[in-house]
């Protein structure tokens, strides 16, 4: 069996190294030699004719995934017209624009930030006179870790904004106040199995996903339904196979969706050591038509993403249940250059754990108060 990946960065290398052992070959179609994923399989290189290089990447390729959402579909389905592609070319469309994949939601009966599409100045200033302020302008495409989106809070911001974004197709979202930020990454398999693995909390810093804590501290058993049952919805909509990361504002006993990413998720990391069966190894699985493994986790993870320059790989390691994973990409400011999961096997350790963690990674963001951590290592209570 061979996989082929459209993508050649940290997603596809985590894929193949967990293709790897279940005898999965794969390849991955990188833009660079240096690509991440390029060090640790083997590689076909862009040739600058996107199509001619999705199509030699399908015709080697026993079926086709993808690890990144900045590809053409009407490229996509024309490629692999007699190969298998997982996530479906539908689930790449919604994800590209903010608007398509809104009303997709709502036509679930799935509830999403109140929102208004935005053509022109006119527009806007309609729109805002519907939503009030605050509210997120967007960019129905191309946005992504917090870009393409501008937070209004009075009339100058309005310009400001505009300036900035006019001339695009545009969406306006209410801001929403949450209590915290959750995700949920769930893998459906090419004969209709769905597995969940549990809620997590992500804190972002700048749009950016800063840490996530697996599984989120005292989910509501009826919260992790009320996912399962959102994510059940959109999967079977889609007819889906693969993995899909649904990430969700929590706002008391409410759960909106804010938006889908049909792909291995960075919240989702802490599976490789912190569950039964890791997202890449479920999605390798669901793709290439083999049974789902389970999704449970093993007592309690923190996934600490190291931007921009990597700490001390001794220092690191000397943690006790921390794994580190390094992406092999070049240091540049605020780039993904790897991420440490730190285990326990209940919360009081994995507090005491973190806060040596903290020291190194950290930098002043203020992690351990923005995950709530402060009370845990006089906590009693278990996972
Ligand atoms: P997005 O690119 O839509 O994932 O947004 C990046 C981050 O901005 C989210 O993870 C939230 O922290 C914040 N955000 C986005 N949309 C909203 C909203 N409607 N209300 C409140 N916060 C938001």
């Amino acid at each position: 069996m061979k996989l082929g990946i459209v993508g050649g960065g940290q997603l596809a290398r985590m894929l193949a190294l967990a293709a790897h052992p279940l005898g999965v070959r794969v390849q991955a179609l990188c833009a660079r030699p240096e690509d991440s994923a390029g060090r640790v399989t083997s590689a076909l290189f862009e040739s600058g004719d996107r199509l001619r290089d999705l199509r030699s990447l399908a015709a080697e390729s026993d079926v086709v995934t993808y690890e990144h959402e900045n590809l053409d579909p009407h490229d996509l389905r024309s490629a692999c017209e007699s190969k298998p592609i997982g996530p479906p070319v539908r689930a790449l469309e919604l994800s590209q624009d903010r608007l398509l994949e809104k009303r997709f939601l709502r036509g679930l009966g799935i509830p999403v930030a109140a929102f208004v599409p935005v053509e022109s100045r006119e527009e806007l200033e309609c729109a805002v006179a519907m939503l009030g302020l605050p509210s997120i302008l967007k960019t129905r495409r191309g946005g992504y870790d917090g870009r393409g989106q501008h937070l209004l809070r009075d009339d100058f911001d309005v310009s400001l904004a505009w300036s900035r974004l006019g001339g695009r197709p545009l969406v306006l979202e209410q801001l929403v106040s949450f209590d915290r930020e959750l995700s949920l990454v769930v893998v459906r398999d090419r004969v209709g199995e769905v597995r969940c693995y549990p809620l997590v909390e992500n804190v972002h810093v700048d749009g950016i996903l800063r840490a996530t804590l697996a599984p989120a501290a005292d989910v509501d058993p009826r919260i992790q339904r009320l996912a399962e049952d959102y994510a059940r919805r959109i999967v079977g909509a889609l007819d889906y196979v693969g993995v899909l990361a649904i990430e969700l504002f929590e706002c008391g006993d409410e759960l909106l969706v804010n938006e889908l990413a049909p792909r291995v998720h960075n919240s989702g990391h802490w599976t490789i050591e912190g569950a039964e069966t890791s997202q890449f190894e479920n999605h390798v699985r669901a793709v290439c038509g083999l049974p789902l493994g389970s999704t449970r986790a093993h007592g309690t993870s923190v996934m600490l993403n190291l931007l921009g320059t990597l700490p001390p790989r001794d220092a690191l390691l000397a943690i006790p249940g921390a794994h580190l994973h390094v992406y092999d990409k070049s240091e540049a400011p605020g780039r993904k250059l790897g991420h440490l999961t730190v285990c326990a096997p209940d919360r009081r350790t994995l507090a005491e754990r973190l806060d040596h963690a903290l020291r190194i990674v950290d930098r002043g963001v203020g992690l351990q108060r923005r995950l709530k951590l402060d009370g845990w290592t006089r906590s009693t209570s278990s996972v």
